[in-house]
């Protein structure tokens, strides 16, 4: 397997240059976050000081990591760009479609059959376009990403939220939508707004039952769940250089819980140990040589206050062990506090199930100091009260830790070992419950505990602990038990103290595995077929979109005037529809169905003009492009906030929508408006949103002259035969109208690709 030594040689030969650019630029001392964004800016020289929160900035990220939810319209997107290979090193991980239920072996066996169309599309795509295919098993992305890819100084995108764990390796590492993942593929830099960056200063030591995850589960306490929105926490001091590479992973997968865009360590001798420990020698030398590139400059971390946006400290040695929840993961307690907390609030005292893992905390030094506590109880005969799980997080630890004896000390205790996948985190989990209707509470290791997320029952109370905390809670099966002073008792009746976990960071005889589950892509793919049955319903090979016509729109029938608040999830709800995400056609079957409509208060019911009846919007839109009539949807504020989920784009362009007329845009969904050659325009005056009527055909005018700047017309024929119009905004540059006017920016990538 290619662990990109010679792209992270380049990235490092010209680091020097890019920083010192930028230094000379920015006239100060710079934050490691800074160095790095600086040094991936998409053009060669930095032209501009970005104002951090404020400016829109292009990067080239050096890597694009998918799992197998989000990749799959990733990649049939690519496919439209034309090019032989991916243009940067990309790689697909099989972990989110398998559903934890009996054990590892037959859970497996399961998804293999179940998602098998699935499967082979992403294996013979990969294979074809230069992707690196991780197969279902070998384990969850980011666990994946850390022992592998992940680089210090780096910047990667990933679609997934949790792409951030790569922070702990010293890389920038954010989630996106599958566009983004797309654009970068297909060789287009990718935008960010430049974020403002938090400093987290850290000193102490961690000590006794105290671990990373505490770090993060009280960061979470103080910046909350919005916190960190649109900024990098960027940790540093002498308790940040003391944690392990893979505790610093934890600290940063968890930064998606208080919204940030990511987090960061400096590079430091822990991350070196983790890279050669893993089988990177020649990184962690390369990354020694640059070393002074790949931290923040003195001056920052000597006086934070005066170049960080913000300033947290937390002394490590004075760091309580934490449970957060339930609902939220920000609602932080020090364990001393949780029992009467639980008392107070009257959560389930009883403890159904403890669930240790994930790509939050299935390191082997996680795996071995919940095992010391495991071991504790077995070798006084003391099985687990609750039941318990453990997820590990890549095949190279699962193999490892059992062959180190953890996994069957854990089986001992009475231990359930998954596979190697998401499972109960995503809810993927046919957890085995009699009364759902019933108050309980779970705990688990894991990162996100809002309402359903595990196992889609809103009684279900979820906690968020270190797994050593877990682990001791699931043996006591109540969830007052304190094991830093209560004891648990044995079947003779005695009382036994549960002593503090010792961990181990590296495998003392080294990580081994038989076979990761990796799969390298064909040298020569072009003769490589990419699997996709026409019958599939889960699958559906892309057409390109047309062009513009090259004339103004006339004729648009209104399909919807949507009232408040337009979340992506309005227009392209989740749930049972996530299985759909491969095929547009089907997944269009939801197209809005959550918006509300002005001139009824009803969601998924509007008028179709053509017959005066009303209906789902998607059958009615479906009715319009069946004659080639096109539409136009009206919306509020912030039209298509929330998630960056493509499909809230596609969708509507899918079904012949050609205009999106809206008060105000979230800067996301406008842009993959923009992508989808779909016209996002905005009212200049917010009042003409009372002027569309339900009946109304439109026409937008002054296509002919699309430019930077220039106003569009909107012209509204109502039923009475009455005509009004008013100018419009739009934010399109000269790329963005030349994606217009190719149908889409794929188009355009396709062209260049054949020229
Ligand atoms: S284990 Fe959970 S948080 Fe991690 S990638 Fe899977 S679903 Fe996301």
């Amino acid at each position: 397997m290619a662990f990109d030594v010679d792209m992270i040689r380049k990235v490092y030969a010209g680091i020097a240059e890019k920083i010192d650019l930028a230094r000379a630029l920015v006239g100060r001392p710079m934050s490691l976050t800074e160095k790095i964004l600086y040094s991936h800016l998409s053009s060669k020289v930095p032209q501009f000081v970005y104002e951090r929160g404020i400016s829109y900035v292009d990067f080239n990220p050096d890597r694009v990591a998918m799992q197998d939810a989000t990749a799959q319209m990733a990649l049939l997107q690519f496919m439209q760009a034309g090019r032989p290979v991916v243009a940067v090193p990309s790689t697909v991980h099989c972990d989110h479609l398998i559903q934890a239920k009996s054990g590892a072996k037959e859970d497996l066996e399961f998804a293999l059959s179940k998602n098998k169309e699935v499967y082979d599309f992403l294996s013979s795509v990969s294979n074809k376009y230069g992707i690196g295919f991780w197969r279902p098993g070998a384990g969850i992305i980011h666990q994946v990403i850390l022992e592998n890819y992940a680089f210090p100084g780096g910047m990667m995108i990933g679609t997934d939220s949790h792409t951030v764990n790569a922070g702990g390796l010293g890389m920038i590492a954010i989630g996106v939508g599958g566009a983004d993942a797309c654009d970068v593929m297909a060789g287009l830099p990718w935008e960010l707004k430049f974020p403002r960056v938090v400093g987290v200063k850290l000193t102490g030591n961690l000590n006794g039952w105290t671990s990373s995850k505490d770090v993060i589960l009280k960061v979470a306490g103080i910046l909350t769940v919005k916190g960190g929105t649109d900024k990098i926490l960027e940790y540093f001091g002498p308790g940040a250089e003391s944690l392990s590479c893979t505790g610093k992973g934890t600290i940063c997968n968890m930064g998606a819980e208080i919204g940030a865009t990511t987090s960061i360590f400096c590079y430091d001798k822990k991350m070196g140990d983790y890279l050669r420990g893993t089988g990177r020698k020649e990184i962690a030398d390369a990354a020694d040589e640059v070393i002074q590139h790949l931290r923040g400059d003195d001056e920052v971390y000597e006086n934070p206050e005066s170049y960080f946006d913000e300033v947290v400290e937390i002394n490590l040695s004075e760091l309580e062990p934490h449970i957060n929840g339930p609902f939220t993961p920000d609602l932080a307690w020090p364990i001393s506090k949780f029992a009467d907390a639980v008392r107070e609030n009257d959560w389930p005292k009883v403890l159904e199930v403890g669930l240790i893992g994930s790509c939050t905390n299935s390191s082997y030094e996680d795996i071995s100091r919940a095992a010391a506590v495991a071991k504790q109880a077995a070798d006084a005969g003391i099985k687990t009260a609750s039941e318990f799980t453990i997820t590990p997080g890549s095949e190279l630890v699962r193999y490892t830790v059992e062959r180190d004896g953890y996994l069957g000390i854990f089986e001992k205790i009475g231990g359930v070992v998954l596979a190697n996948a998401c499972g109960p985190c995503i809810g993927q989990w046919a957890r085995h419950t009699n009364d759902p209707s019933k108050k309980n509470s779970i705990i688990t290791s894991f990162n996100r505990n809002f309402a359903k997320r595990n196992d889609g029952n809103p009684n279900t109370h979820a906690f968020v602990a270190s797994p050593e905390i877990v682990t001791a809670l699931a043996l006591a099966g109540d969830l007052t038990f304190n094991p830093l002073k209560d004891m648990l008792t044995n079947s003779k009746g005695e009382k036994i103290k549960l002593a503090e976990p010792v961990g181990i960071e590296l495998p003392e005889k080294g990580f081994a595995v038989e076979d990761a589950g990796y799969q390298s892509p064909a040298e020569d793919g072009s003769n490589i077929k990419v699997l996709v049955a026409a019958s599939s319903d889960r699958l559906q090979l892309l057409d390109p979109f047309p062009a513009w016509e090259g004339t103004d729109i006339q004729g648009l029938k209104l399909l919807i005037k949507v009232k408040g608040k337009c979340t992506t999830d309005h227009i392209s709800m989740a749930g049972p529809w996530l299985k759909y995400r491969g095929h547009l056609d089907n997944i269009s079957n939801n197209m809005l169905i959550g918006a509300l409509n002005a001139f009824n208060d009803k969601s998924d019911n509007v008028k179709n003009q053509l017959t005066g009846e009303y209906d789902s919007v998607p059958k009615v839109q479906r009715a319009y492009k069946a004659i080639g009539h096109g539409s136009i949807v009206v919306g509020d504020e912030n039209y298509g906030e929330g998630s960056s989920r493509e499909h809230a784009a596609m969708e509507p362009r899918h079904l012949g929508v050609r205009a999106i007329l809206v008060k105000s845009f979230a800067r996301i969904h406008e842009t993959n408006l923009k992508k989808q050659g779909m016209l996002a325009i905005t009212f200049v005056d917010k009042n003409d949103y009372d002027k569309i009527l339900e009946d109304d055909t439109i026409d937008i005018t002054g296509l002919k002259n699309f430019k930077a700047g220039i106003q569009l017309t909107v012209v509204l024929h109502h039923k009475d035969g009455s005509v009004e119009e008013f100018k419009v905004n739009h934010s399109y540059n000269h790329n963005q109208i030349e994606w217009f006017k190719a149908g889409g920016a794929l188009n355009i990538i396709r062209a260049q690709v054949n020229a």
